[in-house]
C-alpha cells in the first residue's frame, strides 16, 4: 500500500460532488448525506446526532474504540442587516475573510432556494487615493439586485439567511486541488478513503473504528465536543488543514515552516498525546511516508483539542494536510499530500493494538 495511487476515478468524482455542495456551519446535513452514501459500503453502521455529525462505524460491538475524524462544515456569512436601499450587511459564521469579499459572487440560502448576489465595492475612480479604505466587516455589503428592502424580503432573503461562495472544484497543473472549503472537506474525504481501503484490502481491525465527520468546527469545535461524549473513544486521530507558510507575506519565524508537497504535518501540542504521536511518527518512518512537523502553543485550534480534553482525557493526535490560502475561495492542496495523509492514517490504524492505553507509566 506504500506506493500505489490511492485516489481513483470514483473517489475523485465523490470529492468533486462533496466539495461542490455547500455545507455551511449549522447546515451540514446535505453534505453529510453525500459523505454517508460514499462511506456506506465500507462500514457496518452509522451514528448520527441531533446537530448533524455523522459517524461510520466498523466493528460496532468492540469495547475499545478508535476515532479518525475530519470536519464537515465550511465558513460562511449570515445576513445581519438589510438597508432601506436593499443592500445586505453580514456577520461571520466561522472565520470568513473580509479582505477577499469585494467582487465575489455569493449564494444566499433561502427557503425558496438560492438567491444570487455580489459583494459590491466602490470603483477605483471614486475612491480617495490618499486614504484607501480596506475591506472590513462593517463596510462590505451584498447587492442582490433589489431596488429596496421590500424587494429583498419578497425575494425570500431575511436576517439569518446563510451565505456561501459558489466556487467549484478545479485542478491546477495536474496535481493541485483548488476549491473553497478544502478546509476541511478534504478531511472527510481522506477518512472516507481510509474506510474504503480497509474494506478493499480486507483488513480486520481488532477494535471499533469510528469514522467521524463532525459539524460546527469552524465556530469552536462544537460538533467534536458533542460526538466525543457519545462515542467515548479510547483514541482519536484527527485530520484538518494547516498553513503552507512558504507563500508571500507569511513570517516563518512566527508561523513555522510547512509546505504543500512535502507531506503530512504531524503536530506537537499539549493536547497531542506523546506516545500516540510517536506511534504515528514510527509508522511514517517505517513506511517511508514523508512528513513535516509543526508546533502549537496552548491549543491546536482543531477538533484534536475537543477529543483530548473530553471523557477524562482521550489519547489524541493531529495529522494535518498543508494548504495554501486558507479561508479564501482558492484554497490549494497537493494531491500527493492528500494520498500520504490517507496512507499515514491507514498504516497507523494497522499499528494500534486493541486495549492500548498509551500510558506514560507502563
Ligand atoms: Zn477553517
Amino acid at each position: 500500500m506504500s506506493k500505489e495511487k490511492i485516489i481513483n476515478k470514483k473517489s475523485l468524482e465523490f470529492l468533486e460532488k462533496y466539495l461542490n455542495n455547500p455545507s455551511p456551519t449549522g447546515y451540514e446535513w446535505e453534505g453529510q448525506k453525500i459523505w454517508m452514501d460514499y462511506v456506506k459500503p465500507h462500514v457496518d453502521e452509522f451514528i448520527t446526532d441531533t446537530y448533524g455529525t455523522a459517524v461510520g462505524v466498523i466493528n460496532p460491538k468492540a469495547k475499545y474504540k478508535v476515532v479518525i475524524e475530519g470536519h464537515s462544515d465550511e465558513i460562511s456569512w449570515y445576513v445581519n442587516y438589510i438597508t432601506d436601499e436593499g443592500l445586505l450587511y453580514v456577520i461571520r459564521n466561522g472565520g470568513s475573510d473580509h479582505q477577499i469579499a469585494p467582487s465575489k459572487w455569493v449564494d444566499i440560502h433561502t427557503k425558496k432556494g438560492i438567491v444570487k448576489g455580489v459583494f459590491g465595492w466602490p470603483a477605483i475612480h471614486t475612491r480617495n487615493k490618499a486614504k484607501e479604505e480596506p475591506p472590513k466587516l462593517d463596510n462590505i455589503f451584498i447587492d442582490i439586485g433589489a431596488k429596496d428592502k421590500k424587494e429583498v424580503e419578497k425575494m425570500g432573503v431575511h436576517v439569518g439567511c446563510v451565505i456561501t461562495y459558489p466556487d467549484q472544484f478545479q485542478i491546477l497543473n495536474k496535481d493541485k486541488f483548488v476549491c473553497r472549503a478544502l478546509d476541511n472537506r478534504m478531511g472527510g474525504f481522506m477518512i472516507a478513503e481510509v474506510a474504503r481501503l480497509l474494506k478493499e484490502n480486507k483488513k480486520e481491525l481488532p477494535f471499533g473504528l469510528y469514522i467521524t465527520n463532525s459539524v460546527q468546527e469552524e465556530i469552536g469545535l462544537r460538533g467534536a465536543e458533542m460526538i466525543t461524549q457519545t462515542i467515548k473513544p479510547n483514541v482519536a486521530i484527527v485530520t484538518d488543514v494547516c498553513h503552507d507558510t512558504t507563500t508571500p507575506m507569511i513570517n516563518k519565524k512566527t508561523e513555522g515552516e510547512t509546505k504543500i508537497g512535502d507531506g503530512p504535518v504531524i503536530s506537537y501540542a499539549p493536547a497531542v498525546q506523546n506516545k500516540l504521536r510517536e506511534r504515528i511518527l514510527e509508522t511514517a518512518e517505517s513506511h517511508k511516508i514523508p512528513f513535516q512537523r509543526n508546533a502549537s502553543s496552548r491549543y491546536t485550534g482543531t477538533d484534536t483539542d475537543a477529543f483530548a480534553y473530553s471523557n477524562g482525557g482521550v489519547a489524541s493526535a493531529l495529522i494535518s494536510l498543508p494548504l495554501r490560502y486558507m479561508h479564501t475561495t482558492v484554497e490549494t492542496v497537493h494531491k500527493d499530500d492528500v494520498e500520504n495523509v490517507i496512507r499515514l492514517i491507514y498504516e497507523t490504524l494497522l499499528n494500534i493494538k486493541e486495549g492500548e492505553t498509551f500510558s506514560y507509566f507502563d
